[in-house]
């Protein structure tokens, strides 16, 4: 499983995670906020999508930890 983040334009934050081993297919992801595609994969891993952050609620940024 792989972690990656993914913001879109208008300022939303998405967090992906990208199994190698899971059968999946391509897709794109489109924001919950604006509508746009942030996102768009031709790789058939299965990927899902958490929106982590909306513009209109925004924390401050939290470092990640270090990869084990
Ligand atoms: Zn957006």
């Amino acid at each position: 499983m792989r972690l990656s983040d993914v913001e879109c334009e208008c300022g939303a934050l998405y967090r992906c995670a990208e199994s190698e081993t899971l059968d999946g297919e391509p897709g794109n992801l489109h924001c919950a906020n604006c509508g746009r595609i942030v996102e768009a994969w031709q790789t058939r891993s299965k990927r899902v999508y958490r929106c982590v952050l909306t513009p209109d609620r925004s924390y401050p940024v939290v470092a990640p930890p270090p990869a084990p």
